[in-house]
């Protein structure tokens, strides 16, 4: 089959050959038919992470935001059937520790990266082995379409998990969302679907535009402002925000979100940071302390808790398809890689031709 394959960090992507995947005994093979391109996989493909142990080994077929159908099922899979349509959310489980049996498989203590670690290549590629499928896979309605499936793996259920999981937020809150690339709109989206009111902020005009669809009552343009946090305050009664989100993961962002916080507010880290970090921020803790600040981490989604998302969908309180505004094909996945090294791209794109 063919493959977008990570030889040398920051080098394009190589679309090769590789052999097609067998299914392990818990595991089921997908034909790939849609697979979002994400901001994480640009740090991988730069070779970030290394920081936090987290480096992706060269040699790795990058993908984490699949959508298909089941073309071959492993011997002990139970629940999951040939001719299935399936996402699977990046961050993998195993199953069975404490973690997965309280529901979230999410931080599962022997879990897997999809497309981030050589025992689970990723699905830039025509198809894609899902580990532990009884466990991971997240069955789709018939109503819901590959483009809109592939983005629920990695960013809309990222910006859903920490919004309506990880967060406390009740409607009427004011949310910030720091960065409107991918996860930054979701959160956006999710956040107008939650009943809040939201403000966007970010350095493009176009990424606001596109905040607006999608639900930001207010937008700052970052680079137009003196100071971020005050112009905040300023949007929201002067109290600040109740939840604010760093959906980028520099330190200016993290900073700022931490900083546009109303007392007893809540932070929501949901980027990961870059070379110039090193998974490293510094923080105002005695502020924090004093004003009760929370701070909150927030990854993936359990692929337990994908029902609710689906039943949104379904009555078309969220809409992810809202978010794609390029469809491509798997040949053109290294140069919208680096298209989004100098954040090029708007929305979320996602191929569907393999
Ligand atoms: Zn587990
Ligand atoms: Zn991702």
């Amino acid at each position: 089959m063919k493959a977008a394959v990570l030889r040398e960090y920051a080098e394009p992507l190589e679309i090769q050959h590789v052999p097609d995947p067998e299914p392990d005994s818990h595991g089921v093979v997908v034909e790939t038919e849609a697979c979002g391109i994400c901001r994480s996989d640009w740090h991988a493909w730069q070779g970030h992470g290394e920081w936090a142990d987290d480096r992706v080994p060269k040699g790795q077929i990058l993908g984490h935001e699949p959508a298909g159908r089941v073309v071959a099922v492993g011997s002990g899979v139970e629940r999951v059937r040939e001719g299935d349509r399936i996402a699977v959310p990046f961050n993998l489980g195993r199953g069975d520790c404490e973690f997965c049996r309280n529901g979230h498989g999410n931080v599962c203590a022997d879990g897997l990266a999809l497309g981030f670690e050589t025992d689970a290549p990723g699905a830039f590629a025509e198809q894609v082995h899902v580990p532990y499928a009884d466990y991971n896979a997240v069955e789709l309605p018939p109503n819901v379409s590959p483009v809109e499936m592939a983005g629920l793996g990695c960013r809309f259920a990222t910006a859903y998990h920490g919004l309506a999981h990880r967060a406390d937020l009740t409607p009427g809150d004011w949310v910030a969302v720091h960065g409107c690339g991918g996860v930054g709109l979701s959160a956006v989206h999710v956040a107008d679907a939650l009943g809040a009111n939201v403000v966007a902020v970010d350095l493009a005009d176009e990424k606001l535009s596109k905040a607006c669809e999608l639900g930001a009552d207010e937008t700052v343009n970052a680079g137009e402002v003196e100071d971020v946090p005050e112009r905040i305050r300023g949007l929201t009664s002067g109290g600040g925000a109740h939840v604010s989100v760093d959906a980028l993961g520099v330190a200016e962002t993290c900073r700022n979100s931490v900083a546009c916080l109303r007392e007893r507010g809540q932070h929501l880290q949901l980027g990961l940071t870059t070379d110039e970090e090193r998974g490293e921020v510094a923080l105002p803790t005695d502020a924090m302390t004093m004003r009760e600040i929370t701070f909150l981490g927030s990854r993936g989604m359990p692929p337990t808790r994908y029902g609710e998302l689906l039943r949104m969908m379904d009555r078309g309180t969220v809409s992810p398809a809202a978010l794609v505004t390029n469809e491509v094909a798997l040949g053109d996945v290294p140069d919208r890689l680096a298209a989004m090294s100098d954040y090029g791209t708007v929305g979320i794109e996602v191929v569907t031709e393999f």
